[in-house]
């Protein structure tokens, strides 16, 4: 029996009999996408603006992703590490030419807390220091080590004794960073806008005065990029807002356009790790490689950081000028926005689904927005219109 015979209530029926109870889910069957737009299994058709959880930068089903995918398929699926691979080889290269600075070493992986887990490693085997400092409300992934740098004590507590020492700081408070960083840590490991903690895009400021303290006390800064990073608020990383470098990049989602895949980037300067201290079956799998290619290349040639930056200040704005009697704030970086909201954002999230919209919470009164960078600025205007109805 293929996907296309179920309709919802028996896919329904079919994933909550086996499924693990992980996931709090929405009773929604996906099944199709083009573009900005999801299908359900009922033929009704959402303007996606999760974007697969910021996943799906080019939107879904992009034509040429689908065809390297396809194409790889048909060369090579798999090619572990120990033997060299054409896409990977290019990949490496365009990398490089997306990222700033001497940050042209990586380890590829094949999901953001991966990407966590090989930058802590890095910043260990790299500095010989134990010490990790995190951010209160920060977010970096569910295995256990990227798990203790997690704020959220329900995500974390029940795993208390696995974890190793971190020390978390408030968000955007210049004051606690001379304490909490000493010659003894190894990394700062902190996103430039914290996504699942609220959509709080980190100062200017407090980004220069932690690559300055990092500088100081020889830890090496973290930037987990997971979320941020491929363009989504208006730079290709979030960091470039600040003007700074960070030491280590951590990347995930957007990478591969929907494809799994993850990235440890690091300074050059730095160094290399030693031989076998950390390896990864799938990694740098070449039909990842491949989508991860396609992905980047097209950014680059439809300059999408550049329309997620222009397209979001003008939507951003826009709500703004609204002054919905529910809105609080109106914040983020290009195409990473959060509106908090006076209440909960369950109901608004339903009313939108009702009237073909799905977008993502964050916390409880935060209406978080990630659309595919492709949507246009008439698709946005269509989100206006149902906000009058739904924020009204
Ligand atoms: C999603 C996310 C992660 C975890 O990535 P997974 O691929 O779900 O493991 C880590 N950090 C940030 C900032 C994220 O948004």
């Amino acid at each position: 029996m293929t996907a296309m015979t179920l309709n919802l209530t028996s896919i329904m029926a079919q994933e909550d009999r086996f499924s693990s109870g992980a996931y709090i889910k929405r009773p929604l069957a996906l099944v199709r996408g083009e573009g900005c737009y999801v299908q359900d299994a009922e033929g009704n058709t959402f303007l996606d603006l999760t974007a697969g959880l910021g996943v799906a930068a080019l939107g879904h089903s992009h034509p040429s992703i689908a065809t390297a995918i396809q194409q790889q398929a048909t060369t090579l699926l798999t090619c572990p590490e120990a033997f060299y691979n054409d896409q990977r080889a290019h990949l490496y290269g365009l990398l490089t030419s997306v990222l700033p600075g001497d940050i042209n070493r990586f380890f590829l992986c094949n999901s953001g807390t991966e990407a966590i887990e090989g930058a802590l490693k890095v910043a260990r085997l790299l500095t010989n220091r134990i010490g990790i400092v995190a951010a209160r409300r920060g977010f970096h992934g569910r295995t256990l080590g990227a798990l203790s740098l997690t704020w959220k004590s329900r995500y974390r507590e029940p795993f208390q004794v696995w974890q190793p020492a971190v020390t978390h700081i408030p968000y955007n408070d210049i004051e606690a960073l001379e304490v909490a960083i000493t010659e003894d840590t190894a990394a700062v490991v902190i996103e430039a806008v914290q996504g699942e903690g609220g959509v709080h895009p980190a100062s200017s400021a407090y980004l220069q005065a932690l690559r300055q303290r990092c500088d100081e006390t020889g830890a090496l800064l973290i930037i987990d990029e997971i979320q941020t990073g491929f363009g989504r608020t208006g730079r290709w990383f979030a960091f470039e807002h600040s003007n700074i470098v960070p030491d280590i990049v951590a990347l995930g989602k957007a990478i591969a356009g929907g494809v799994p895949m993850g990235a440890v980037a690091w300074r050059e300067s730095l160094g290399t790790i030693p031989a076998a201290t950390h390896g990864s079956t799938f990694g740098g799998n070449p039909l990842a490689c491949a989508a991860a290619i396609a992905t980047i290349t097209i950014l680059q040639q439809q300059n999408s950081p550049d329309h997620a930056a222009e397209l979001g200040d003008w939507f951003m704005n826009a709500v703004r000028e609204r002054q919905f009697p529910v809105v609080r704030e109106v914040r983020g970086y290009g195409l990473m926005i959060g509106i908090e909201l006076r209440g909960r954002v369950t109901p608004i999230l339903q009313q939108l689904q009702a009237r073909g919209i799905i977008a993502l919470p964050a916390r409880l009164n935060v209406l978080r927005l990630l659309p595919p960078l492709i949507i246009t600025r008439e698709q946005l205007e269509q989100v206006l219109a149902t906000f009058e109805e739904v924020l009204r």
